[in-house]
């Protein structure tokens, strides 16, 4: 019998020696002593300074801490924090005790936030003093302990600056590179938020795919300061921030709030080099006049999360004239499948639109996502990632786990992509975004890649609208630019005279904003609920 062919790609970069039988916090501090006195996190708001050795110390301060609370091996806390130093020392404490940590959005509702504690069984929430009014009906309902890292308005609160205990009575604990250090819920941008499982071994590996070996994909040093504005509870910030200047030894620059004008003084003053960002940060960058801007400093922009048009592109790059700018691409599934080989330490070429290359130490297929039969070069198909950085599972569902990773271990993503001549990734659209006209199949991402180019467009989604004849429509979300007032008919016909028939805009609706989530995604599912 002939074996089917498979077209698996990898990495221009060699594979690596990866540590992953090491837990995180280990993994993490493996070369502290290169680096201990350098500084690791620049709190932005107040301008103090932690360095490598007082992060190691302060994460097992609260590694005992917590130990003291009640909490053990296998126990999960939930952080529900904005980016803060205190994010950073409870990740890497629950981490040495080989507890777990799930993260949510701060500004969730009681009831979003009971949802997620329920489902992930957690025992102690760290929080800021004002959301603990959300969390009172759950905790005292099961139990459990709440920490905030301001001074508490009630006595029965526990503060953190409390917690921090004697590093000297860490308990010694047997962690295994399986068990789940991170329950991570993804974005919710297709429907629920799924609860993902990473391992210390999947997370070590996403860290080491990044910025280790002599050829760094992602090329950082000890004496980058890295921008830390992403939220933290999302695996982008998390990882690719977070843990990987961790690990290098560089410093973080912690911002706790998203405000343009308070975010480009900070950069420009503490001098950050490399700035990880999501499309509607760049925006909002690309808009402020070059004269204000001075950002020299920046020397790599990482975009990610959702689609960097080439519009975009170009106008970041005229602000920021010294940086590389590249995308990476990521799930909270799988960390990061792909980065930019232009930020490697020996950088390669990359083209505008590309998502980068498949990490090293992991192999990618495109497969036909009606066969599952896998595609060669330039042809369109579902995106599948395999490698040790693949999670574990959703946390007790085995049919959704079962579906997404196959018997032989490829995660399917859900993201319809090609990789071209030069092995760079290409992201179309998600397979569940595409939009069914008849037989064709039009992706949304397209049309608003045209749709923003339109000078007098400021900013776009495209989603289905039901058609009796076509099955599927596409129709457009408009933003109008400051002072234009470009008409529906004039849009509809600027993208068909670019596209062939079935890709055409059927109407097109104005509107204020386009409603996007915290890591920067359009959520199309709101929009659709508009029609
Ligand atoms: P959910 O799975 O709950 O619907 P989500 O998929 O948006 O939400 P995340 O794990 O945060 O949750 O996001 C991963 C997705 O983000 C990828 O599957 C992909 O669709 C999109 N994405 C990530 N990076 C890029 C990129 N550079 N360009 C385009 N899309 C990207
Ligand atoms: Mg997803």
């Amino acid at each position: 019998m002939k074996l089917k062919e498979e077209h698996i790609f990898r990495s221009k970069l060699p594979d690596i020696h990866i540590p992953n039988h090491l837990p995180i916090h280990t993994h993490c501090f493996q070369n502290l002593s290169n680096h201990h006195s350098r500084p690791a996190l620049v709190n932005g708001a107040t301008g103090e300074i932690f360095t490598h050795a007082d992060v190691y110390l302060n994460a097992r301060r609260v590694a005992v801490g917590l130990h003291n609370l009640g909490i053990r091996q296998g126990h999960v806390i939930m952080l529900l924090l904005h980016n803060s130093p205190e994010f950073v020392f409870a990740f890497l404490a629950a981490s040495f005790i080989g507890a777990t940590t799930t993260t949510a959005n701060p500004l969730y509702t009681a009831a979003e936030i009971t949802t997620q504690a329920k489902i992930s069984s957690t025992k102690l929430i760290i929080t800021h003093a004002r959301y603990v009014e959300k969390l009172n009906v759950f905790a005292s309902e099961n139990g459990a302990v709440i920490v905030s890292i301001d001074k508490p308005l009630s006595p029965l609160i526990i503060q953190f600056s409390e917690l921090k205990s004697d590093e000297k009575m860490l308990p010694g604990v047997d962690i295994r590179s399986e068990d789940t250090a991170a329950l991570l819920f993804s974005s919710g941008t297709t429907g629920h938020p799924k609860a993902v499982m990473l391992s210390h071994k999947n997370i070590v590996t996403c860290v080491s795919q990044q910025v280790d070996g002599g050829n760094a994909a992602f090329h950082i040093d000890g004496e980058d300061l890295m921008l830390c504005v992403l939220p933290l509870f999302h695996v982008y910030s998390l990882v690719t921030v977070m843990l990987c200047s961790l690990r290098v030894g560089a410093a973080l620059m912690i911002v706790q709030k998203f405000e343009i004008n308070d975010l480009i003084v900070l950069m420009r003053k503490h001098k950050v080099t490399i700035a990880p960002l999501v499309p509607p940060i760049l925006l909002a960058i690309a808009k402020i006049p070059s004269a204000n801007l001075d950002l020299s400093s920046v020397r790599r922009v990482v975009c990610g999360a959702a689609p960097m048009d080439e519009k975009l592109q170009s106008s970041v790059r005229v602000k920021l004239p010294n940086a590389v700018i590249g995308q990476g691409y990521g799930m909270t599934e799988a960390g990061v499948l792909s980065m930019c080989l232009g930020f490697a330490k020996e950088p390669f070429k990359f083209k505008s639109g590309s998502c980068g290359t498949v990490m090293r130490n992991a192999g990618m297929k495109i497969v036909d996502p009606s066969t599952g039969i896998s595609l060669p070069r330039n042809q369109k198909g579902e995106i599948c990632i395999r490698g040790d950085q693949v999670m574990k599972g959703y946390l007790n569902d085995v049919e959704s786990t079962k579906r997404t990773i196959d018997e032989d271990g490829w995660l399917h993503t859900g993201d319809i992509g090609y990789i071209d001549s030069d092995d760079e990734v290409f992201i179309v659209d998600r397979l569940k975004e595409l939009i069914k006209y008849k037989g064709f199949h039009v992706a949304p991402a397209e049309l608003e890649a045209l749709l923003l180019a339109h000078p007098a467009i400021s900013d776009a989604a495209v989603v289905p609208m039901k058609d009796e004849i076509a099955g599927e429509v596409p129709i457009a979300f408009v933003v109008r630019a400051n002072d234009s007032n470009i008409s529906e008919q004039e849009i509809k016909q600027f993208i068909s005279d670019q596209v062939v028939s079935y890709k055409r805009i059927n109407r097109v609706f104005f509107t204020a904003e386009i409603p996007k989530g915290p890591s920067g995604k359009i959520l199309r599912k709101n929009l659709r609920a508009r029609i």
